[in-house]
């Protein structure tokens, strides 16, 4: 069956552009079959074989219930996973006939996703039944401050804690900036620390707390540079999503297996 690649990320970190150039990168090898969960964008920047688009107008749902953007998108999300059970037909069907991923480009807004009901059952129904994993697209431009920094890494140890699934962190837009700064950050704990000082004049005892807790996050986390935009990174990334599928195979599939 199919690997299912969820991508996620905060809005602007560049999911769905990320998303294309992956699938551009898989062609060969693994033909993924390409799923957009994104109500509410305009275009995309590659052929889905699975539009929520097409199942839902986020703008009429918005105007029927007279919501907001947000819960427009929430709404779309929730009324595409009444029909999860067949999205999960399509997908296995597509490994039948030869795709070897299944990759999936989440909502702007990461929290709709990761923080509702819909996006919950959407990652476990497919976790259940398929070998699945998580990328984290992260913006390496934006996270140059140590605390807008954290605060990113410890969104995505939320989602590793959420999810229980193997967990890749995209280092994005390296075109813009180096991620050699990250990597020190993650692997040397004064470093990080260093380049908090230089922002607030002390560090307060519940910022370095966190950054300790992340210590032991980052111990076990795989990570990659890219630039989504130019491509660059992309054959180390394709390598260590396979060393992620592996570690679903091991580490996740019977956590999962007795969930079924
Ligand atoms: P999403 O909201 O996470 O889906 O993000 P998008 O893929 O829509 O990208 C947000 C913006 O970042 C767009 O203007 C992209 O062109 C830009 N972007 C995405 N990836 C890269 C990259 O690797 N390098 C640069 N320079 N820009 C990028
Ligand atoms: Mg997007």
């Amino acid at each position: 069956s199919p690997v299912c690649i969820l991508v996620l990320g905060m809005a602007g970190s560049g999911k769905t552009t990320f998303t294309q150039k992956l699938i551009q990168h898989a062609q060969e090898k693994f033909n993924p079959y390409v799923v957009n969960l994104d109500p509410a964008c305009r275009e995309v920047p590659y052929a889905a074989h699975v539009d929520i688009r097409d199942t839902v107008n986020y703008r009429e749902v918005m105007k029927q219930y007279q919501l907001g953007p947000n819960g427009g998108i929430v709404t779309a999300l929730n009324m595409f996973t009444t029909k999860m059970a067949q999205f999960a037909e399509l997908v296995r069907r597509a490994g039948e006939r030869g795709h070897k991923w299944c990759v999936i480009d989440t909502p702007g807004q990461i929290e709709v996703f990761t923080w509702s009901a819909s996006g919950s059952i959407i990652t476990e129904g497919l976790a259940t039944m398929f070998p699945t994993i998580v990328i984290y697209v992260m913006d390496v431009e934006r996270s140059a401050c140590p605390t807008t920094f954290m605060s990113n890494m410890l969104y995505a140890c939320s989602i590793l804690y959420k999810t229980r699934l193997p967990f890749l962190v995209a280092l994005n837009k390296i075109d813009l900036k180096d991620c050699g700064f990250v990597m020190d950050w993650m692997t040397d704990f004064e470093v990080f620390q260093e380049a908090q000082e230089e922002e607030h004049s002390f560090v307060s005892n519940l910022t370095r707390t966190m950054s300790l807790t992340l210590d032991t996050f980052y111990e076990n986390l795989r990570t990659c540079g890219v630039s989504a935009k130019t491509g660059v990174g992309f054959a180390q990334l394709l390598a260590k999503i396979l060393e992620s599928v592996d570690e679903y195979e091991t580490d996740f599939k019977p956590v999962y297996e007795k969930k079924r």
